[in-house]
């Protein structure tokens, strides 16, 4: 059985506690995955302190270059990496060459790092004062990464906390951890000094050392709301500084004057794309107004119906298996519940099954429709291939759905209308918005982050936003008084003795 191990310095010898990584295209056990502890966690941490302070003092040009080869390598590994992806998680390979590149984009961000880190200057403050900042690391930070993007998510956290000049824990999933190791290892190739990224693997028992552990100034999470907020909480009470994304429930605004067609297509990817494991999917369409709503419905029957399901491998595929069999039977038991409260399920993707691979763990697509706002399985997040339709019968209605409702990731809205666009996106209680783009994530020099139960802390992911979080600003006031102005101001340089 193949073995993944913890990628510290020194490695990792007598780990005694396992997690299994299933094909998630088979539902058997492909490898086992080491989980670690606050021991393990130590000597990390002894790794990366002994290392941290001659890297935060290597020069920002020398640092991009290591950001520079790092993408390099990653593009001529690409193909492999993207099968190796696919074969823990699940998405099909084109979804996993996206993961890739999408973390690639902040890696080519973090490139610009020796101009980003420029400070701010005043000259002349007040007589011979000048006043200047800089952004200095915070020291070593930590990365807590959840399933659904294992290797963007890790790049958004890694990029930009090395670049800045800190050394760099990851503590990735334990669902689909070998994409994040090989990162690390491609980092090191790149030129990346020993003991700068290491990658620790583990469950509840990892996340707690790592937000106990006084040496570790910056923490960044991202996964599903619940364990957001007890990272954020108890990492704050430690005195850290914590970022930590959670869960979504996105909505599709769809005004009456919208291109029907062009919503229904957006919606087959944004909503079933990656089998509904996205962050930034859209699960929740609100039809404006009833003659809309039949209109979608008509249409998305059929679109649902052409939908092909398939292996990770499969280059027809539309979208894969979910990851684990929990995570199948977790989404199941939402359509039931979705059942159980009334709403109309229009198609119903349980019990699909892909003859040859009748283990995997593959749903089909599910579309109902007259949710209402009151339903649980409306109101909490579903994670899978299900679409749930919740019918508005005005602009101001369904303005207040994505306001309203506990998360506040991203939203989109459809029209041909600018004013109505104009004005949703000004008034939408929700971080990302998408005028006629169905999954608004922010290109990478932006900024990425939601509101609400969907995010906890005050500082987003990649762009300026990820890069002010993993540094902290010094402000330095200097005088330099003319020495030979007068004997009270006389500049004297102190002599020993
Ligand atoms: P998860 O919360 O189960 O796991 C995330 C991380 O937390 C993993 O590294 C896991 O090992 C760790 N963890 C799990 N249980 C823990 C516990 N009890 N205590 C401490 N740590 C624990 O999330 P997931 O299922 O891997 O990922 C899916 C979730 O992530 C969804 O809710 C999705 O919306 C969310 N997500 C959010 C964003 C965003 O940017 N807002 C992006 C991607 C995914």
């Amino acid at each position: 059985m193949r073995q993944i191990e913890h990628f510290i310095v020194g490695g990792a010898d007598g780990v005694s506690r396992h997690s299994e990584v299933y094909d998630p295209n088979n539902g058997v056990v492909q490898a086992q995955v080491a989980l670690g502890d606050a021991a393990l966690l130590d000597r990390a941490v002894d790794a990366a302190l002994a290392a941290q302070g001659a890297w935060a003092a290597t020069n920002p040009q020398r640092r991009a270059r290591v950001m520079f080869r790092f993408k390099e390598l990653v593009e001529a590994h690409m193909d492999e990496l993207a099968h190796l992806l696919s074969s823990e998680h699940g998405k099909v390979i084109a979804d996993s060459k996206g993961d890739l590149q999408r973390g690639l984009e902040v890696i080519e961000f973090c490139c610009g790092i020796p101009h980003v880190l420029k400070g701010e200057y005043t000259g002349g403050a007040g007589p011979g004062i000048d006043v200047y900042s800089m952004r200095q690391p915070l020291g070593i930070g930590a990365g807590i990464t959840p399933f659904n993007f294992p290797a963007m998510i890790p790049m958004w956290m890694f990029g930009p906390a090395i670049a800045a000049g800190n050394a760099f824990i990851l503590k990735p999933s334990e669902r689909d951890p070998s994409v994040p190791v090989q990162l690390c290892e491609l980092m090191q190739e790149a030129g990346l000094p020993e003991g700068i990224l290491q990658c620790v693997h583990g469950d509840k028992e990892m996340v707690d050392a790592i937000l106990d552990h006084p040496a570790i100034s910056g923490v960044s999470f991202v996964g599903s709301s619940d364990i957001a907020h007890y990272v954020y909480s108890r990492g704050v009470a430690a005195g850290k500084r914590v970022q930590a994304m959670g869960g979504a429930k996105n909505h599709a605004i769809v005004m009456p004057d919208a291109d029907l067609d062009q919503v229904v297509n957006d919606l087959s990817g944004a909503a079933f794309g990656s089998a509904g494991e996205r962050c930034m999917a859209l699960p929740v369409v609100v039809p404006v107004g009833a003659d809309t709503a039949n209109r979608i419905r008509e249409r998305l029957i059929p679109a649902i119906a052409s939908l092909r399901v398939g292996l990770s491998t499969d280059e027809e595929a539309h979208y894969g298996p979910v990851v684990n069999a929990a995570h199948k039977a977790r989404v199941e038991g939402w359509i039931q519940k979705g059942v159980d409260e009334g709403a109309e399920l229009v198609v119903d993707g349980r019990g699909f099954s892909l003859q040859g691979h009748e283990q995997g763990f593959f749903i089909g697509p599910s579309l109902f429709d007259h949710v209402t706002p009151n339903m649980e399985s409306y109101r909490e997040e579903i994670f899978g291939p299900v679409l749930q339709m919740v019918r508005a019968e005005s602009f101001e209605e369904a303005l207040a759905l994505p306001s309203k409702h506990q998360y506040g990731n991203g939203v989109a809205i459809f029209t041909r209308n600018g004013h109505a666009a104009r004005e949703f996106a000004a008034r939408v209680n929700v971080g990302m918005v998408g005028i006629n783009v169905p999954i608004p994530v922010p290109v990478a020099y932006h900024s990425f982050g939601g509101w609400k139960r969907s995010a906890f802390g005050d500082t987003n992911q990649h762009g300026m936003e990820g890069v002010k979080f993993w540094t902290k600003v010094k402000t330095i006031t200097a005088r330099w008084p003319d020495g030979s102005a007068d004997g009270g101001n006389a500049f004297v340089i102190p002599t020993m003795g």
